[in-house]
């Protein structure tokens, strides 16, 4: 328990933070609400005493007046304060589901491999999709307090067994309503599996990317196989879970049944009895029986915060899952010599080294080229260049100090990569260029004359403006993919960072094209240290030095000739190549 309150109030924190007076308007709004059957209950009992026994016609005026505008107004501030607390309920979800996005965005990227935070994320989806009873939980609880309170009088001047005979009906359904929950909170939490092969299933079959794919190798019915079987599970066990449901309010509801009849046998006892009115036994059966409603609610709202509170640490865990350092040193040398010292990594710590005992030096301004066979670590190194992951051992340092103490923002503005999984956004040209509007037109046209698209964009009518596919606008175009390539080393020349990362940049060019960005590469490089990973042995020709990876170790290091003479790893690697040309 002090546990779920604590996240309560880590959560109240999270939403005051999100929108202020939040809270004060759902606080208004429960006492409207309760506020509407108190006035209608006393005042339908004076106005059946009036009606029956004292028959006083000014009287009678008096008290239908007051329910009626009482009513009114009630209800008008109900309805008022219920499209505020709609919209605000609205705005709310948007905000805490952006806030879940930006810390995707944000958090360390080895994090969003790990299968554990993949779940919890699909954990936290779940709650902000189909779990934000805040508003309604906050709500009832109030009500139901205030009510509660009200009823309750009323009840006990009508006999104390009755009023125990409602709480030990509301002990035994909230007893039902718990092991619902419970079990409800339990097949929730196993569908999210599910729903995450679920959804990664529909997205194959309805993905453009896979399309072709899955017509040329027929996995059509592989993929409708899996996806059936996971659709049948899930049945299987909503299935049990509405029954076993079902058979909870089936009980639930008998028990207040129960507890009805024997409170209207004991007010019309009294009734013949002559001890009270008609006006009051109505007035008690209403009270009885909202008393028994509020008692329930009360009960309910308790057990459903603590489940909510399971979801809530759901969210909060998430929210602390830790993000690269943003306060680090914001300073750098001027000179912004690279260098890996001892660095081993592996990707999982108790898995074999991808990276074993990596040293190397970078001058300012040098070129490398990184050759070696696949898997043989080198996009790993430019990952932890790039701080996506950290060395278990070593350090890599950029003017002298590790890369780790320089603020993580800061640190990215002096890297320009192209990884051979570019992504590229579905908006314009302009903005995948340069997303924070800081270059001119002239500087976009000029780069893409670098890279040789530049005829390309001005054929097209929206030129700049042109939105890259279609899946946001219509008229968005479809290029090849090498022409996909270029513009993301036009994205890359015009970041202008001192250090460019080349991670198999001309891989899908044709020869003309890469021709023309290896013609242009001393312009792509120009004064920048350059790390180039490519399969092209001829790229290597162009670069200061070489260094060739193979098995998480660089096994050669030297310029083009240097190895070439040595006649091994490398001058093999290089004669391979050459061979199909001559
Ligand atoms: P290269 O770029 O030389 O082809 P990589 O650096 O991509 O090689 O991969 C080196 C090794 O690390 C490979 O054995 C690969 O399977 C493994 N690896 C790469 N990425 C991951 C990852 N995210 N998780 C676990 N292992 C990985």
């Amino acid at each position: 328990m002090k546990h779920d309150i604590r996240t309560f109030i880590s959560y109240i924190q999270l939403i005051k933070g999100l929108s202020k007076n939040y809270f004060i308007l759902v606080i208004l709004s429960a006492l409207v609400q309760t506020a509407q059957p108190f006035v209608n209950i006393i005042m339908l009992r004076f106005i059946i005493d009036e009606l029956t026994v004292y028959k006083v016609a000014s009287q009678l005026i008096m008290y239908i007046s007051i329910m009626v505008i009482g009513n009114l107004v009630i209800g008008l501030l109900d309805r008022l304060m219920a499209r505020s607390l709609e919209l605000k309920n609205h705005l709310l979800m948007a905000d805490i589901e952006l806030q879940l996005g930006k810390k995707i965005m944000d958090v360390h990227f080895k994090y969003l491999e790990d299968a554990k935070v993949l779940n919890l994320r699909e954990q936290v989806m779940f709650f902000i999709n189909n779990k934000m009873t805040i508003v309604g939980l906050l709500n009832r609880f109030i009500q139901s307090v205030v009510g509660l309170i009200g009823f309750l009088i009323i009840v006990v001047t009508m006999n104390v067994y009755i009023l125990l005979l409602v709480v030990a009906v509301v002990i035994f359904n909230s007893y039902i309503y718990k092991k619902m929950k419970n079990r409800e909170f339990e097949h929730e939490q196993n569908q999210v599996l599910f729903n995450r092969k679920w959804s990664y299933y529909i997205g194959l079959a309805i993905n453009f990317f896979t399309a072709k794919d899955i017509r040329l190798y027929n996995i059509s019915p592989f993929i409708m196989n899996k996806t059936k079987k996971y659709h049948e599970d899930a049945i299987t066990a909503n299935d049990k879970i509405t029954h076993y449901k079902g058979k909870s309010y089936g009980l639930s509801s008998l028990a207040i049944q129960i507890q009805n009849a024997v409170i209207v046998a004991y007010a019309a006892y009294r009734v013949f009895k002559q001890n009270i009115t008609i006006g009051q036994f109505t007035m008690y059966i209403s009270s009885a029986n909202l008393l028994s409603n509020h008692l329930t609610e009360l009960t309910r709202s308790v057990i459903e915060f603590r489940q909510m509170c399971k979801h809530i640490d759901n969210f909060i865990t998430f929210n602390r899952i830790p993000e690269p350092d943003k306060d680090g040193n914001r300073i750098f040398p001027n000179d912004l010599k690279l260098e890996f010292k001892n660095v081993s990594f592996s990707y999982n710590d108790d898995s074999s080294l991808v990276l074993k005992n990596v040293s190397i030096i970078l001058q300012m301004g040098e070129k490398l080229a990184i050759v070696g066979p696949n898997g043989a670590g080198k996009t790993t190194f430019i990952k932890l260049l790039c701080r996506l992951y950290k060395p278990q051992a070593g350090e890599i340092l950029l003017g002298g100090k590790n890369i780790q103490t320089y603020d993580y923002e800061e640190y990215m503005k002096l890297l320009s990569v192209v990884f051979q999984d570019y992504k590229l956004l579905p908006f314009s040209i302009r903005e995948n260029l340069d997303n924070e509007s800081q270059r001119s037109d002239d500087a976009m046209e000029e780069v893409l004359k670098q890279v040789g698209l530049f005829e390309k964009i001005q054929e097209i009518p929206k030129r700049l403006n042109t939105s890259i596919y279609k899946t946001l606008d219509s008229s968005g175009i479809e290029l090849s993919g090498g022409q996909y390539q270029k513009l993301v080393i036009a994205r890359n020349i015009l970041k202008d960072a001192p250090i460019l990362i080349l991670d198999e940049p001309t891989s899908s060019l044709d020869p003309y094209a890469e021709a023309e960005i290896y013609q242009h590469f001393n312009v792509l490089a120009k004064g920048r240290t350059t790390i180039y990973i490519s399969h092209r042995m001829s790229s290597c020709t162009f670069c200061d030095k070489v260094a060739v990876f193979d098995q998480g170790e660089i096994v050669e290091y030297g310029t083009h000739q240097e190895l070439l003479n040595k006649k091994k790893v490398y001058a093999g690697m290089w004669h391979a190549q050459a061979t199909y040309y001559n």
